[in-house]
């Protein structure tokens, strides 16, 4: 493995002794997830003074949650919107070419049990690599039955015709959201976890900047800026309701919060390279089957919710239904007992607007960038894979309003995120390790406990390397995010959580959370268990 720099550390008293700092940004970012981070890092990256505040941990929201897959979206092409598609393609290359330690090609394979099908979706994905032209990964390829078994050893074989093969990516989301942070922080940025914006700061009615607060002490801070974007994904109305009272005029809110659950079980029920795909299930929707990490992920449903809760739970119909619907399509039915983990992300679904003042762009892609009479530019909606297009969209709108001066586009398209440069080592089908890491490999392994494995995917010294240089504050950033055991075996977490609240306490001196850890550990696993 390559030798990369010296990563960065991420020691939270200086990064709060540099917002204390009084000057006066040219953009401040409210909320760490894609979205922000990707705008932090492009501003950073086209030279503007940045500062981003995440008010929990990068990407706790709706980016942690994904299908984890770098996607142009075939369900967009059976819609026709051929635009959208053929740049989220693009766009998924850039991704797998700028972190490739994070964001791999993977195959589909889409079983047909009635003798159209095979003919039907294979020439829409046909025309899907023909969109992607020298994006492609690999050619679309019809499969006979004995090919489709072969692919899906555990596929249900009763009736079974044959299948499609495409090509697509997966990605590991809350690592990729750390490798921006952490490049946007390479590239001059301010980025702090756990400290939420409180108020916007008004000057002559327009948005001047922000308050925020330190979450672990309560220590207020004042950041002035020339633009300030609201990043706050399915959050994203708090601050245009405020926004809205800072005009004198009613609130209106813009998100409508979907949710989508995914459950986690073992590799066995699909041990194979491939993903799986329904296209249709009983209700419609599509539902994958990813291997990912050394489990299998089945998911998702979109069923609307009036809340917006930071842990929100499946419904148990929810469950119910992946799991049907996966006992459909393999030999072997997963049932509750057999869930490992799981978890739920909210759509911020947007509702249109009209007369209030805010100039709206629903953008094909479907993502929304408004900026209103105060300066106040929002985002939301959109998808993971076109994060990076999504953050030219947003400084594009600051440079229309006249808050930031315009510079060129396009610097984020050839830009190695950290750990990127020495090629994939290990698929992101295998479980975590240090090839996780990238280039980083070797700084990571150097550290106290590189010998000292706490599981099969995580060591002591990737502990300390969170907490030293990915902003890990809590266990739950550790094996949550940084190790993603949490979303795939919640048992096994809540069981290394004491030893990694030990080595995150000596690193940081301070309390790691280890009881809400355990608390929230068993929320992501059924009742019925
Ligand atoms: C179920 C599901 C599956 C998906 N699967 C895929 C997929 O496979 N591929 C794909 O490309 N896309 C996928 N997406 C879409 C993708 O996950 C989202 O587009 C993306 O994560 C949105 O990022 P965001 O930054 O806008 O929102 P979020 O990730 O929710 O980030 C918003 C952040 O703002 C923070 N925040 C809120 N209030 C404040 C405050 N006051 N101060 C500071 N910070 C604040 C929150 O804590 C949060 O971290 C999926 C989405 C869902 C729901």
């Amino acid at each position: 493995m390559s030798q990369a720099a010296c990563p960065l550390p991420t020691s939270r008293s200086s990064l709060l002794e540099r917002l204390a700092q009084p000057q006066t940004y040219d953009l401040a970012v409210i909320g760490g997830g894609a979205t922000g981070l990707g705008v932090a890092l492009d501003a950073a990256a086209r030279g503007f003074k940045v500062v981003l505040v995440e008010s929990h941990d990068f990407a706790k929201g709706t980016s942690s949650r994904a299908t984890k897959l770098v996607h142009g979206g075939v369900r967009y092409l059976a819609q026709g919107n051929i635009a959208l598609v053929r740049e989220a393609l693009h766009e998924r290359t850039t991704l797998l070419h700028n972190a490739p330690h994070l964001a791999q090609p993977l195959a589909f394979v889409m079983p047909s049990y009635k003798l159209l099908d095979t003919p039907f979706y294979g020439i829409g994905l046909k025309m899907y690599d023909a969109l992607a032209g020298k994006a492609g990964l690999g050619a679309t390829e019809f499969l006979s039955r004995a090919r489709t078994v072969e692919c899906l050893p555990t596929v249900r074989e009763q009736g079974l015709k044959g299948g499609v093969k495409y090509w697509d990516g997966q990605f590991d989301d809350a690592r990729l959201a750390l490798a921006l942070a952490r490049t946007a922080a390479q590239k001059g940025a301010l980025l702090l976890n756990y400290c939420p914006a409180r108020e916007l700061i008004y000057e002559d009615g327009r948005v001047a900047g922000l308050f925020c607060e330190d979450a672990e002490t309560g220590a207020r801070y004042e950041v002035r800026a020339q633009c300030v974007v609201n990043a706050t994904g399915p959050w994203v109305d708090v601050f245009r309701e405020q926004d809205a009272r800072a005009q004198g005029r009613p609130a209106r809110p813009m998100v409508a919060p979907s949710q989508g659950v995914h459950v986690v079980v073992d590799r066995e029920f699909l041990p194979s390279k491939h993903a799986l795909l329904v296209p249709k299930t009983a209700d419609g929707r599509v539902l994958f089957a990813v291997p990912w990490l050394g489990k299998l992920i089945l998911g998702t449903t979109d069923t609307p919710r009036h809340d917006l809760a930071r842990e929100p739970l499946p419904f148990p119909e929810e469950l119910d239904f992946i799991l049907t619907e996966a006992g459909r399509y393999l030999s072997r039915q997963p049932t509750l007992a057999d869930v490992r983990s799981m978890w739920v992300g909210l759509r911020p679904l947007v509702k249109p607007q009209d007369d209030d003042g805010e100039n709206t762009k629903k953008i094909s892609r479907e993502h929304t960038v408004m900026s209103s009479r105060t300066g106040l530019v929002t985002v939301t909606g959109g998808k993971w894979t076109t994060y990076r297009a999504m953050a030219e969209d947003v400084l594009a709108e600051c440079f229309s309003i006249g808050r930031l001066p315009r510079r060129q586009a396009g610097v984020t398209v050839h830009l190695p995120l950290v750990g990127a440069g020495g090629g994939v080592a290990r698929g992101l089908d295998q479980a975590q390790g240090l090839h996780s890491y990238g280039t980083e490999a070797g700084c990571v392994a150097e550290l106290p406990g590189g010998e000292r494995w706490l599981s099969e995917s995580l060591s002591e010294a990737m502990v300390r390397f969170a907490a030293r240089h990915e902003y890990a504050r809590t266990v739950e950033d550790v094996l949550a995010r940084r190790s993603r055991l949490l979303f795939l075996d919640a048992r096994l977490a809540a069981e290394l959580a004491p030893r990694v609240a030990e080595i995150l306490e000596q690193e940081l001196g301070h309390d790691a959370r280890l009881a809400e850890f355990q608390a929230l550990a068993v929320q992501y696993l059924p009742l019925q268990v």
